[in-house]
This record gives structure tokens, C-alpha cells and sequence, in this order.
């Protein structure tokens, strides 16, 4: 790869050097490598990153979504010190305040939850909500949409990425890693996201067989879904007794308070989330209707299925649900400080109409070098895509000309716009009026370069 960034990232490519002599390709999750190496930060502040060479960059991945408020917000540093100061040490390794607290705050927002459980990340909350759904419902296959990315455990690290449409077979079951069971491409249905008649067909034919579907609502926090599609999957669902899973792990606390179900008003069965929960910090929820969420409680999990209608391959023993780290306070202290700070008035009609500027400015500028493209989105969350054909699907994504977005990408972070080459972007509270010109100027002069004008 030949990327004018690389002359001014020397040292970062000495440090990934170093870092792969001790962890496999220098990256402690795949999803942060890129050709040839990764950046190496080392510090960062509201919209801005900063390198291990002394370069700048306003930041767009905001670590895949996480920092709605941007790095270093004061409202969640000062909660965080004042939270280790105040209990005198680091986690108690029992119950506390602030878990109630948490608790009570996603119950009073979100009309689809009664009761919540902690983990420490997104992956973690959609594992207990599966498994909640396989204890309700006695049944063992769970049904996932093509391209929906919900965490990289077995179960639902199929069809994540499908290479190609292959409308005989479609959609495919197929296997993104290596070290996965048969069983789980074997219990997993794949469905076409915003394809009805299609996912109509497929869940009629397993009706009896599925336990949960679980979707992005969003796909990808940016393709949205038709909402007659949305609106009848909760229909379908709740019809053949399937539990309804939204994974708001990336949309939750970015399409408004309420994620997207909020924004499209549907209420899910279970809900998972995840990133802006925790303020930066690692952190999962999962919540929903009561009776199903006290399926994981030790004194009264095993007691609700045998009174109900309801079965699960044993009886005698409550859904087991733990770790070592869930509900930490640290964690807890930073997201419900931003929580509150979301919750001033005016945040995200900031946030979007700022993104909305963004999102303008940059099809304006493609739209001048002529080359075809859109920004999709919803919310805070968009991504560029080279075609003017509708995108509904990821195949709608994955067909356009991907490496032309990639060298893109390599301009852009020549001119210190910090995306992943090929991801979305997210937006912050801290990428006011002026980063937003500042990023449009920049954004010019790598699309400049790009077709060489
Ligand atoms: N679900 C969705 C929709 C996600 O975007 C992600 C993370 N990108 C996850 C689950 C997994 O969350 P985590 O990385 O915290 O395990």
C-alpha cells in the first residue's frame, strides 16, 4: 500500500512492529488492524486524536461508537475520580448503589424494559440475552440477519460478513471464523435484512424450531430498516411465540435516548446494549420484560418456568448468569454521568443536525469531483458509500467499489481525519460547527488528491 500517511507515521510503524512480537498481529481485536499497520495513539481530547508522531486527526471512529461525548468529556472524568475517591476503592465485589441506580435510569427511559442485568460488554449482553430466549422458549436454533454483527462468539459469528449475493442459496449460512462448531451453523437461520417476503417465508418454515431472532435494528447503526419491515418481524415474533432481540449495543444512546426503538416505536422482547452505556468504559446491559429477565435470578429463575407454560431443558436450575466484573462502579459512574449529560436539553438536536451538516458537506464535495456516492445513516452514525443506487442490505455495500473508499480513506487520514478505512463514521458532542468546516476542508483536499484534480 502506497498511503502519503505512512512518511509521517514512522514511529507508529516501529510500535506496531514491537506490539507483534508479543500479540498476534500487533492488535488485541482484529477489528482495530488495518494495511499496512494501525495508528498508535497516544493521547486524545473531545474531537481529537493524537499520535505517537505528534500528528493530529479529528477522530470519526470515537472507538467504534463508544464516546458520544468525545474523549475526555469533564462530566464523565470528574465522575470517575470523584467515584474512586468517595468509596475507597476500585470495585466492591458485591451489590451497591449505583447498580440500582443504573437499573432504575434504563427502566424509567425504555418502555421495553423491566428488568436489567450487567456485563462487561456488548458481545457478553447478546450471549444472556440468546440464552434467556433458548430458556423461555425451549427451543434451541436462533434465527440472525445476514451481515448483523452482535459480538465474536460462536453463536453468532455466522453470516456476518457474505461475500457475494448468491440469490440461489440466499442468504447463506456461513461460518466467519475458523474454530466454530458445526452445531452453530447448523441452529443458526440467516435472514434477508429488509427483504419481507423472504424472511417471512424462512421464519413460517422454523417457526417451531426458533427461540430468538436477534437483529440489529440499524444494521450497522446505518442501513435502516423499512419500517413496515420492522414493525412486522415484531408482528411475526410475537405470533409464533420467538423472542424478539434488538442488539442496540452500537444504536442504543445514539439514535436519541431510546435507540432505535425508540426511533422506530417497537418494543422489543429483550434488548442488548453496550458502548455508550459505559462512557468509554467496558460495559453491557441487557434488558426486557420481567418474567423473562428473572429467569437468570438465583431465588426465583426455575420457579417462573415451572409455574408458566413455558419449558426449558432443565428445570431445576435458574439461567446462569455471572462475572466477576458486572455492574463495576467505576464503569456504572461514567455512564450515568453521560447519561446526564445526554439528557440536557438540546443534545441531539445538536448532534444530528451537526451530523446532518457533515453528511451535507460531504456529498456536496463528491458530489463537485463526481463521483457517485451517498452518505447513509441515521442519528449520529453514518457511512459513505461509492454508489447512487438505494443501499438497503450490506451486499448493497460490499458491491460497490471498495477499494476506491479504501485509498480514500488513506488520503483522509494524510489529512488527519481519523476513520478505519472502510468504516462508518461516528459523530461526538465535541465535533462542534467549527470541526465540522475544519473536516470538510480536509475532507476536500483528500478527495483532491483521490482523482487527482
Ligand atoms: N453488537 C453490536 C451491534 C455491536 O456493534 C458490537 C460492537 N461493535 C457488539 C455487539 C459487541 O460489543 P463489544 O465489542 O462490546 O463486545
Amino acid at each position: 500500500i502506497d498511503a502519503p500517511y505512512l512518511r509521517k507515521t514512522t514511529r507508529s510503524a516501529q510500535l506496531y512492529k514491537e506490539a507483534a512480537q508479543w500479540i498476534p498481529g500487533g492488535v488485541t481485536a482484529n477489528i482495530k488492524h488495518f494495511e499496512p499497520y494501525p495508528i498508535v495513539m497516544e493521547s486524545a481530547d473531545g474531537a481529537f486524536l493524537y499520535d505517537v508522531d505528534g500528528n493530529s486527526y479529528i477522530d470519526y471512529n470515537l472507538c467504534y461508537g463508544a464516546l458520544l461525548l468525545g474523549h475526555g468529556h469533564p462530566g464523565v472524568t470528574t465522575a470517575i475520580h470523584e467515584q474512586l475517591s468517595q468509596i475507597g476503592t476500585t470495585i466492591f465485589g458485591t451489590p451497591h448503589k449505583l447498580e440500582t441506580e443504573m437499573a432504575r435510569v434504563l427502566v424509567d427511559l425504555y418502555p421495553s424494559i423491566e428488568k436489567v442485568r450487567f456485563t462487561n460488554s456488548g458481545m457478553e449482553a447478546t450471549l444472556l440475552a440468546i440464552r434467556l430466549a433458548t430458556a423461555w422458549t425451549g427451543r434451541k436454533k436462533i434465527a440472525k440477519f445476514e451481515g448483523h454483527y452482535h459480538g465474536s462468539y460462536d453463536q453468532v459469528l455466522i453470516s456476518v460478513n457474505p461475500k457475494k449475493r448468491d440469490f440461489k442459496e440466499r442468504p447463506s449460512v456461513t461460518s466467519d471464523s475458523y474454530g466454530l462448531p458445526d452445531y452453530y451453523s447448523e441452529n443458526t437461520v440467516v435472514l434477508p435484512f429488509n427483504d419481507l417476503d423472504q424472511t417471512a417465508d424462512i421464519l413460517k418454515k422454523h417457526c417451531d424450531e426458533i427461540a430468538a431472532v436477534i437483529m440489529e435494528p440499524i444494521q450497522g447503526g446505518f442501513i435502516p430498516p423499512d419500517r413496515a419491515f420492522l414493525r412486522a418481524i415484531r408482528e411475526l415474533t410475537r405470533q409464533y411465540g420467538i423472542i424478539l432481540i434488538f442488539d442496540e449495543v452500537k444504536t442504543g444512546f445514539r439514535m436519541g435516548l431510546l435507540g432505535a426503538q425508540g426511533l422506530y416505536d417497537i418494543v422489543p422482547d429483550l434488548t442488548a446494549l453496550g458502548k455508550v452505556l459505559g462512557g468509554g468504559f467496558p460495559v453491557g446491559a441487557v434488558g426486557g420484560h420481567q418474567n423473562i429477565m428473572e429467569l437468570c435470578s438465583p431465588t426465583g429463575g426455575a420457579d417462573i418456568l415451572t409455574a408458566g407454560e413455558q419449558h426449558t431443558s432443565d428445570q431445576n436450575k435458574p439461567l446462569f448468569h455471572s462475572g466477576t466484573y458486572n455492574g463495576h462502579p467505576i464503569v456504572l459512574s461514567a455512564g450515568l454521568a453521560t447519561i446526564q449529560a445526554l439528557q440536557a436539553p438540546g443534545s441531539y438536536q445538536q448532534l444530528e443536525e451537526n451530523t446532518l451538516q457533515l453528511r451535507a458537506g460531504i456529498e456536496e464535495i463528491l458530489r463537485r469531483y463526481h463521483i457517485a456516492s451517498q452518505t447513509v445513516g441515521a442519528g449520529s452514525i453514518f457511512n459513505l458509500v461509492l454508489t447512487d443506487r438505494p443501499v438497503r442490505q450490506i451486499q448493497d455495500v460490499l458491491e460497490t467499489d471498495l477499494s476506491l473508499r479504501r485509498t480514500l480513506d488513506t488520503y483522509l487520514l494524510d489529512q488527519g481525519i481519523f476513520i478505519k478505512p472502510l468504516n462508518r463514521f461516528s459523530m461526538s458532542i465535541a465535533h462542534t460547527a467549527a470541526v465540522i468546516n475544519e473536516t470538510l476542508e480536509r475532507f476536500e483536499l483528500g478527495v483532491k488528491r483521490l482523482t487527482g484534480k
